[in-house]
């Protein structure tokens, strides 16, 4: 079997332009035909922490050309983990941003930084897309979309003692 590079080799007549080199082939998992090969595809996406994404179409996942069986994992693609990652930090900054535009006409962001326990201009450089909020204050923004005015049920849950627990009982131990 022989795989040299066609353009090192001058006596072979090349009419067409050079495609690249084929990846190399391995065993499909599920239909177990040797057509398992690193593959280009658009619109595949992936649960990842939170949220849903779109990988890029770039990203050679290995896949059957017989089965369409795919192999999308960590160790099966290595770009994968980076991947993954930059686009979650990327939805957790442009949720953020639309959150606290959308919650801004409502409350002034001073006041939200204050309710919600936040350095001043956090709001300012997360809108600004400056800086990868917590998934938990999305989260609590996006529970706020609905109606904003729950704000205001928070100051009354900190401002508050939390209600005492009832004793337990004691059980009456039956010989
Ligand atoms: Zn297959």
């Amino acid at each position: 079997m022989s795989h040299g590079d066609p353009s090192s080799d001058p006596a072979a007549p090349q009419s067409s332009p050079p495609t690249p080199p084929r990846p190399k082939a391995s065993k499909c998992p599920c239909c177990g035909h040797h057509t398992l090969r690193p593959t280009a595809k658009a619109h595949r996406v992936c649960r990842y922490r939170l949220v849903v994404v779109t990988l890029p179409a770039g990203l050679l996942v290995p896949t059957c050309s017989r089965c369409k069986h795919s192999l999308l994992s960590f160790d099966s693609v290595p770009d994968l983990a980076a991947t993954l990652e930059a686009a979650y930090r990327a939805e957790l900054v442009h949720r953020a941003s639309v959150e606290i535009t959308h919650l801004g006409k409502f409350y002034s962001q001073r006041r939200l930084e204050r309710d919600l326990d936040l350095s001043q201009g956090y709001l300012s450089r997360l809108r600004a897309g400056d800086g990868v909020p917590s998934a938990a204050l999305v989260s609590l923004m996006a529970l706020l979309r609905t109606d904003p005015h729950r704000l205001e049920e928070l100051n009354a849950y900190w401002a508050l003692p939390l209600p005492s627990e009832p004793a337990p009982r004691k059980r009456k131990q039956d010989a």
